[in-house]
């Protein structure tokens, strides 16, 4: 029987494993820390006493891939979200809120809908956004859309940064065509905001862990690719140090590891080499919060936190392109995001709760023109290895969409179809 070597259990070797599960391969899964799930995963918080995630994970409707995902290991109800496509929004700046619901359908009527469209904005202010469906490989968002004005401060600017993890400044605005064209352009259906329920590890890790080991999938963790051998320009052998495993000449390899590990085991490949960070504050309060259940995501413009994520009594807040935050100590940051949260979240003068900061420095591969430019195919020159990983070039920026959809590649590759 023909066996697919998946090296890296985050969410792009997961749906490796998958996809090639379904064409046929048993599956050997190689994973370097004690547990799956790499940036997309969850756990039990000592302080805070409580599972939380490593981060904020924010998808649409529209995402696709990670919806066949979850509809293949059985867990598209594990996401929650409103049941139509709208998101709320709150300026600390001047307490503005509105709620920015797109209509159903592909015509964008929305636009000429005070109560629908962004506060402040007018019709006219949407028009230039066309643009950005013809970006170019080098524009930046800065060369196509203006990077100042209501529309850019409350609606471009936290989503650029939320999509694409960097100020739009230097942001690659050929990644966002496939964010517009998959969701905004569809209309409502694949606009709405989705979350996990109970996190990340139950809604995308545990049920594809489960898919694959009722498959008979050999899993093992604590178990660090050092290198390979080639023989007839195939991988022959999977070094992890002192053990070996052979692959067969029928057998298959993906490697779905970050950048610089692909890089580092693969001779003569260079990938993308700056990464950007996120930093997530959670907030476990005395008392659940009512009233969020349905909509549990609210943006926030004007303060550091970015996104609230609100779960019964734990609040999660995301921080990207978090270059400058990631430098301040916890106490610190800490401190004024609960500030945001309790002007955005109408908590009155409610003292700082427990709180845990989670910095993940490298998060996603920096995404600006030149660095999507190294983004490498999943095809390699070794015609029983593929590559999978949120920075290969998907087209899409580097998300859990991006990561499923590299794994659904890298399997075509392998697989011929
Ligand atoms: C804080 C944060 C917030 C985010 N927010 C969002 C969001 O709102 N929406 C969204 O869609 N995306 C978001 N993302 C991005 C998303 O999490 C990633 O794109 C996705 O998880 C990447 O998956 P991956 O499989 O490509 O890489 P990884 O998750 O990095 O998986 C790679 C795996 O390989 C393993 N590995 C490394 N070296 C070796 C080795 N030598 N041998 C064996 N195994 C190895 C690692 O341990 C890891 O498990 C966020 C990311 C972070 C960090």
């Amino acid at each position: 029987m023909k066996r697919a070597h998946v090296i890296g259990a985050g969410l792009s070797g997961l749906s490796s494993a998958l996809q090639l599960l379904d064409r046929g391969y048993e599956i050997s899964l190689y994973e370097a820390a004690g547990e799956a799930g790499g940036r997309c995963r969850s756990f039990h918080d000592v302080a805070l006493d409580c599972l939380i995630d490593n981060g904020n994970h924010l998808l649409l409707s529209g995402n696709s891939s990670a919806m066949a995902f979850l509809d293949r290991v059985g867990a598209r109800g594990e996401l929650i979200g409103p049941p139509e496509a709208r998101l709320n929004f709150v300026d600390l700046r001047d307490g503005a809120r509105w709620t920015f619901r797109p209509n159903r359908g592909a015509l964008p009527w929305w636009i000429f809908s005070p109560s629908r469209r962004v506060a402040g904005t007018t019709p006219g202010d949407y028009w230039p956004a066309r643009k950005l469906l013809k970006a170019q490989a080098g524009d930046l968002f800065s060369d196509l859309l203006p990077t100042s004005g209501i529309l850019y401060e409350r609606f471009w600017e936290p989503m650029v940064v939320g999509a694409l993890n960097i100020a739009p400044e230097r942001a690659a605005a050929v990644l966002l065509k496939p964010v517009l064209l998959e969701t905004f352009a569809k209309g409502a259906d694949a606009c709405r905001p989705l979350i996990a329920k109970e996190g990340l590890g139950l809604t995308f890790v545990t049920p594809a862990l489960k898919v694959l080991d009722e498959a008979g999938t050999q899993i093992s963790y604590a178990t660090r690719l050092k290198g390979f051998d080639v023989s007839d320009n195939k991988i022959s052998s999977l070094s992890f140090g002192s053990d070996s495993i052979s692959v067969a000449p029928e057998d298959v390899v993906v490697l779905a590891v970050p950048q610089w590990v692909a890089c580092k085991v693969l001779p003569g490949y260079a990938g993308p080499e700056e990464a950007e960070p996120i930093v997530n504050a959670h907030f476990r309060l005395p008392e659940p919060l009512e009233g969020h259940e349905t909509d549990p995501v609210l943006g926030v413009i004007g303060g550091m936190a970015q996104w609230i994520f609100t779960r019964g009594d734990v609040v999660s807040v995301t921080i990207s392109a978090a270059g400058k935050e990631a430098e301040l100590g916890g106490q610190a940051i800490a401190a004024e995001v609960w500030r945001d949260v309790a002007a955005a979240l109408d908590l009155g003068t409610m003292s700082l709760p427990k709180w845990r900061i989670i910095k993940e420095r490298r998060a996603t591969f920096v995404q600006t023109p030149d660095e999507v430019s190294r983004r490498l195919p999943a095809k390699t020159a070794f015609s029983n290895l593929a590559l999978a990983g949120d920075w290969t070039d998907t087209k899409l920026p580097a998300t859990i969409e991006g990561s499923i959809r590299s794994g659904e590649m890298a399997a075509k590759v392998l697989a011929g179809s």
